[in-house]
């Protein structure tokens, strides 16, 4: 069942019409939330940084804080599984095609599902993943969480097709910002390395997770910049996003990176939040 303009619906009953602006221009934001045992993992989070993104492209949030949790509570309790990933998408709605907003403004598409959200399997954790890097060619708001994700399609689809997980994306041929769908950690002497949230990578909620767990474990981090050479110099290379949680990258360009398997700091950072997701994620 998913939710739409208003309605709830079976998803083969959705409906949208050929101008939204999401169809023809890619004109809107989402926001992909973690459910566990029932209950959307940092609300509160996630609806700021929808707000951020609608500020970005100067769309008016069509609900309050409280609509949105109503909705998103009634997605939940419509679809089968203690775990879900909802997806939230909100468009600049149907209008005669032309690339200026509609004035006036037309109501925006609001659009929510549930997918089912299991954990990544056992055997990735013991091996980790392979990467590839290639130069960040996306535009300059990478900060908003814009439905337009070709660039992200086709760096995503080079990491495929070079039979990879992940690309890792280098901006001006100098520093990280991060993966094609995730935010990417580097590890160097015992110290978590961050890039610094700006305009340039979208914020991973995460991402905010690992810094508060390192912080509360007196785990080393820096946020700053991470030159091309520090990422390819790396002891170990951490990704993470809602869906696949922490994850190891062993290979990077078809090269070891460190020891070639998951490193200490991943057992150690997959282990807290495993234990965060237990404790905090499903108290209440
Ligand atoms: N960066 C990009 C480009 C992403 O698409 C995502 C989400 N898949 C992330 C980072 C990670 O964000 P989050 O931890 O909120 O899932």
């Amino acid at each position: 069942m998913i939710y739409l303009n208003g309605q709830y619906m079976p998803i083969e009953e959705a409906k949208i019409p050929v101008l939204d602006r999401g169809f023809i221009f890619g004109d809107g934001v989402y926001e992909v939330i973690p459910v566990y045992s029932r209950l959307a993992f940092r609300l509160d989070e996630h609806l700021k940084r929808l707000q951020h993104s609608l500020d970005g492209i100067r769309l008016a949030n069509p609900h309050s804080v409280d609509e949105w949790t109503a909705i998103i509570c009634g997605v939940i309790a419509k679809n089968e599984g203690e775990d879900q990933s909802l997806y939230l998408h909100i468009t600049r709605g149907a209008a005669k095609r032309d690339h200026a907003f509609p004035n006036p403004p037309v109501p925006p598409t609001v659009f929510v599902m549930s997918n089912p959200l299991s954990p990544p399997p056992a055997s990735l954790l013991t091996t980790g993943i392979s990467a590839i890097t290639a130069e960040d060619n996306r535009w300059l708001r990478c900060d908003i969480k814009a439905i337009s994700l070709l660039p992200n399609v086709l760096l995503r689809q080079m990491a495929i097709d070079a039979g990879c997980a992940e690309t890792l994306l280098i901006r001006d041929h100098a520093f990280l910002t991060e993966g094609a769908a995730s935010n990417i950690f580097v590890v160097k002497q015992g110290v978590l390395l961050a890039p610094p949230k700006d305009h340039l990578m979208l914020p991973g909620i995460t991402y905010d997770v690992m810094l508060e767990i390192a912080r509360a474990n007196d785990i080393p981090f820096e946020v700053r910049k991470i030159s091309v050479a520090e990422v390819f110099d790396a002891d170990e290379l951490l990704l993470t996003s809602s869906t696949r949680e922490v994850l190891a990258i062993t290979k990077l360009d078809g090269k070891p990176v460190g020891t070639a398997s998951p490193g200490t700091m991943f057992q150690r950072m997959h282990a807290l939040y495993q234990e965060f997701k237990h404790n905090v994620m499903r108290a209440k």
